[in-house]
């Protein structure tokens, strides 16, 4: 006979956020850091990716839109994770673009 769990613990607060998920090496050796400011959990919380620049103030917010419109103004609902996983694209598409010009190094501390 198998056993059942009677009961399956849930952690959502196991992982710690801001969470780095990819960085980007600049021209000018500082780095691109790409954050998720929340959990991918599916249960209707939506935050941000966020990109900041080591070497100099630029940064990239990315929301995550779980509801966007389409041309005839048609609602369309996303999940979080999938909202997440198009923020991401365009983090890493800014991420990329900024660390091929940003020649500005981070100081010494
Ligand atoms: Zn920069």
């Amino acid at each position: 006979m198998a056993t059942i769990p009677t009961q399956v613990r849930q952690e959502p607060s196991s992982q710690k956020f801001p969470k780095a998920i990819a960085r980007y090496l600049t021209v000018g050796t500082a780095t691109v850091e790409i954050t998720e400011t929340g959990p991918r959990d599916d249960d209707g919380f939506a935050a941000t990716t966020v990109s900041s620049c080591t070497g100099c103030p630029a940064s990239d917010t990315q929301s995550w839109n779980t509801v966007s419109y389409s041309f005839s103004n048609e609602e369309i609902h996303r999940s979080v994770t999938e909202a997440a996983e198009n923020a991401e694209v365009r983090a890493r598409d800014w991420a990329q673009k900024h660390a091929e010009k940003c020649r500005a190094m981070p100081t010494a501390s």
